[in-house]
């Protein structure tokens, strides 16, 4: 018992670990301290929809149409990928034809390099404009999204409709939820985090209070079931939940703020501790500290 408790401790640090790196971050570790993924291994969410999880990087989703197969995120290099199109392999003989990017984080698109040539893929604009700072290798280019949109995108597979939507800047300023009305399906990328703060992503335009908005739009979606990037399938109170420790963080800070406590003040009355930046790299915001920037930014 304690053993699996250890186990998962350790693999809850490692999970939070590689969500604070990002991918270069990782190549750079020294080798004993890389930690072995667990295979790719998909279970069925519901109807046509699939989760795959393992592998290095994010939870992936995929949709087996009538004729083809629709992927949602790419995992974090093209080992996984391939592990997760192997497995895709094995469920249908139809040919993998779109990846719908969630956002531009590494652990969602860099295994896109595992993808076969020639498939389409679709990411926000934004989330576009990110992989394309990030994206400097030859072969990383040519998986470049070939099709953006801006607030919703609608795709036909066969007699079944898949729903793209943008609710504005929320975990990036280019996150796409993916909706599957037959299913009441939809996935949310990093939109959802639970038992610990959702990140934010500032230099990448994220925006806590977007988040909020973004969160109360997505429960206007006849959905029932949520696939999200880092943890178990969640539920509508779930998303609830997120939303009113958010809105209570928000209130909470603001109201501090007006009392004229400074931030490293306010820091402390939550409890946060910062980790120092490591060199070269950038320096991770606690949400506490990304809502305060929001509250006294100059607009
Ligand atoms: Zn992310």
């Amino acid at each position: 018992m304690k053993k699996v408790l250890k186990l998962c401790l350790f693999t809850a640090l490692v999970l939070s670990l590689n969500l604070h790196l990002s991918w270069g971050d990782q190549q750079k570790q020294p080798l004993q301290y890389r930690q072995e993924p667990a295979p790719v291994t998909t279970h069925q969410v519901k109807g046509h929809v699939y989760e795959a999880k393992g592998g290095s990087g994010a939870n992936c989703g995929f949709f087996i149409g009538e004729e083809e197969v629709l992927v949602i995120d790419a995992k974090m290099n093209a080992e996984s990928a391939k592990q997760m199109i192997a497995e895709i392999k094995k469920l249908t003989p139809h040919p993998l034809k779109y990846v719908i990017i969630t956002h531009s984080d590494g652990d969602h698109v860099n295994g896109l390099v595992g993808f076969p040539e020639g498939i389409t893929v679709v990411a926000h604009h934004e989330a576009r404009k990110d992989m394309d700072q990030a994206f400097q290798e030859p072969d990383q280019r040519a998986f470049l999204p070939q099709l953006t949109f801006s607030e919703k995108l609608k795709f036909y597979l066969g007699n079944k409709v898949v729903k793209l939507f943008h609710f504005g800047p929320a975990h990036t300023s280019g996150d796409v939820v993916v909706y599957f009305p037959e299913e009441k399906v939809a996935f949310l990328g990093d939109l959802l985090f639970l038992g610990r703060d959702p990140l934010v992503h500032r230099h990448k335009k994220g925006c806590s209070f977007g988040l909020v908005k973004t969160l109360k739009k997505v429960l206007k979606l006849d959905a029932e079931t949520f696939v999200h990037g880092h943890g178990n399938l969640a539920s509508r109170s779930d998303i609830e939940d997120l939303i009113k420790s958010l809105e209570d963080k928000q209130a909470k800070i603001k109201a501090l703020i007006e009392e004229e406590k400074s931030l490293d003040e306010i820091k402390q009355a939550f409890g946060v501790e910062d980790r120092p930046a490591q060199p070269g790299r950038r320096r991770w915001l606690s949400l506490v500290e990304v809502i305060y920037l929001e509250l006294t930014e100059k607009k």
